[in-house]
Parts: structure tokens; C-alpha cells; sequence
């Protein structure tokens, strides 16, 4: 590679990849997109269709790039299909040993030059890099969900992170159209370090019966001018991945401030993992989201 980023592979095509996906060949860059269940790539490709059309209906691209956008996204259905890629991003499960799995496999198959990024919400970075064969070439780059419509990416850079990787990640994020913020390699970094522990101070608060589901959203979003609440957002994010965060958070930290909440841990067993499962604080499986306390 010569120091510019043509091709982008992604590993993991869920709400996060698709989105990555989507953002990268509206950008112009070639996308390969992988999944280790190729259902799922197949949904991704079918939601990046209607965003895109959704844009194009909104005049925000045209007929042209729309159609243009979708014909760069091939799906991988092999891993070794993102050995072309300058730059690849982990975007699978918040699970650290998951994580690990996919760079074991992957790092074999990239050019020697390749980049390596992963879109972790709170995962050390720079334990991730030591697992890899380049941790000089291996940075964070943490997407806002949606990925389409929100304007951050925090990159974090690991102890071992090079300035031509940095630099080059920079570019790529400009390219997009979105603007880049540096973050330290810290537990969940500066936006989740934030704001997880107020989603779950929000679930502490329908735990201890403080409010209702619909009280304590109505109460953040009028009450602290917030776009959504507390628990909407929860739901949006996916309460597993809330949970992981948090679960960073409070053994990377070894401060009780952080410890999960009960109820939140409840949820996540029960499979209620928000919007994605259909149920989490709210219920979606009507069309209308219903409280489920
Ligand atoms: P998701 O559950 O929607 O998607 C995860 C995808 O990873 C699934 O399609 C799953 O099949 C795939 N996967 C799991 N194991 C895999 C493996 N071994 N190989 C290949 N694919 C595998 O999750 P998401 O919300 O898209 O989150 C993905 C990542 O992005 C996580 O690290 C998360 O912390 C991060 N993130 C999430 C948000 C958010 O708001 N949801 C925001 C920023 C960053």
C-alpha cells in the first residue's frame, strides 16, 4: 500500500458494519463485507439498499451514487476475500475472546502492510493490537451509531499505534466526511466513559422503581433537552452491548461507581436486547414501541 486507503473490508455486518459499510462506498472506497453468518450479510446488504435509497429519495445522493454505492459492496463470504483490503475493520460481537478469533484468522490472510482497525466501544486497544502480527499498524476507530447519520469517530490510538497509521486513519475519516476526536486508550474512551454510566444510572432508576420506562425517558429528553432517553437509546445500542460496556468499565477501572445494573444484566439473559431482538425496554414487535415496565 502506498499510504492510500482504496479498499475496506469489514468483519461483523451487523447494525454497526452494515453502517460502516454503507458510509465507506458512499465515500467512493471499494468494500468487501464478511459475516461468519452469511445471512447476515445478506440483511446488511438489504438495509444498506433501503438507507441508501431513503437518501436518495431525500436528495441527499442522487440516483447515480446510490446504485453506484451499493455495486462496491461485495460480500465476502470466505475471510481470505479481505486480503485484497488496505484497510480492515473489526466491527463483530463486543467480546473481547470473539474479537481475538477473528484476528488469529484474518492476519494470516492481509498484505503485510495492511491496516487493522477495530470499531470496540470500549476494549483496550492496545491488548488487542499485542494479539495481532502488527500492532503498529492496528488503531481504533469507534463509529457513532447510526453510522450513516452521526458525524463523530473517536480513533484511539494503542501504545504501540505508528504515526503513518494514525495520519492515514485521519484521512480516511475525513474522506467520509466526518470528523475525527482522539481518545487515549482507556476504558470505553471518551463518549461511552460518558455516557454508558448515565444509560445505566437510567436502568438503576427503573430497578430501585424511582420511574417508569416512560417517565424516565420523558423526563431525560424534556427535562435535559436529550434527543432520545435514556432507555430508548439503550435499546438502540443493543443491551448486550451496553452490558459489555459496562462490564469494561467496572473491571477496567476497579471502581464500584461502574458496577452493572442488576435489571440490565436481567435483560441481556432474557434475550432482550433491544431494538435488534425486537424487545428490550420497549417492546417493537407491533410496530409501536410498548414499554415493557
Ligand atoms: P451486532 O450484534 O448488531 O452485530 C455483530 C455482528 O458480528 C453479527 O452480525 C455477528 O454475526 C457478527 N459476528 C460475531 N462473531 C463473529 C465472528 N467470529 N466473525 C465474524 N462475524 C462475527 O453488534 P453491533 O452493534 O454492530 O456492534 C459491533 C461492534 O461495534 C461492537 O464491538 C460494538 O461494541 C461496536 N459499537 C457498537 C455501537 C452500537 O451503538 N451498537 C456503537 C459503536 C460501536
Amino acid at each position: 500500500m502506498d499510504g492510500v486507503i482504496r479498499s475496506v473490508g469489514i468483519v461483523g455486518a451487523g447494525q454497526m458494519g452494515n453502517g460502516i459499510a454503507h458510509v465507506c462506498a458512499a465515500s467512493g472506497f471499494d468494500v468487501r463485507l464478511s459475516d461468519r453468518d452469511p445471512a447476515r450479510i445478506q440483511a446488511a446488504l438489504s438495509v444498506i439498499d433501503a438507507n441508501l435509497t431513503r437518501q436518495a429519495q431525500k436528495g441527499v445522493i442522487g440516483e447515480y451514487e446510490r446504485a453506484e454505492a451499493l455495486a462496491r459492496i461485495h460480500p465476502a463470504d470466505d475471510i481470505e476475500d479481505l486480503g485484497v483490503c488496505d484497510l480492515v475493520i473489526e466491527a463483530a460481537t463486543e467480546d473481547e475472546q470473539t474479537k481475538y478469533r477473528i484476528f488469529d484468522a484474518l492476519c494470516p490472510v492481509l498484505k503485510p502492510d495492511a491496516l487493522l482497525a477495530t470499531n470496540t466501544s470500549s476494549i483496550s486497544i492496545t491488548r488487542l493490537a499485542a494479539s495481532t502480527d502488527r500492532p503498529e499498524r492496528f488503531i481504533g476507530i469507534h463509529f457513532m451509531n447510526p453510522v450513516p447519520v452521526m458525524h463523530l469517530v473517536e480513533l484511539i490510538r494503542g501504545i504501540a499505534t505508528d504515526d503513518p497509521t494514525y495520519e492515514s486513519a485521519k484521512r480516511f475519516i475525513a474522506k467520509l466526511g466526518k470528523t475525527a476526536t482522539m481518545s487515549e486508550d482507556f476504558p470505553a474512551f471518551i463518549v461511552n466513559r460518558i455516557l454508558l454510566p448515565m444509560i445505566n444510572e437510567a436502568v438503576y432508576t427503573l430497578y430501585e422503581g424511582v420511574g417508569s420506562v416512560e417517565s424516565i425517558d420523558t423526563a431525560m429528553k424534556l427535562g435535559a433537552n436529550h434527543p432520545m432517553g435514556p432507555l430508548q437509546l439503550a435499546d438502540f445500542i443493543g443491551l448486550d452491548t451496553c452490558l459489555s460496556i459496562m462490564q469494561v468499565l467496572y473491571e477496567g477501572l476497579a471502581d464500584s461507581k461502574y458496577r452493572p445494573c442488576p435489571l440490565l444484566v436481567k435483560y441481556v439473559e432474557a434475550g432482550w436486547l433491544g431494538r435488534k431482538s425486537k424487545r428490550g425496554f420497549y417492546d417493537y414487535r407491533s410496530g409501536t414501541p410498548v414499554p415493557t415496565r
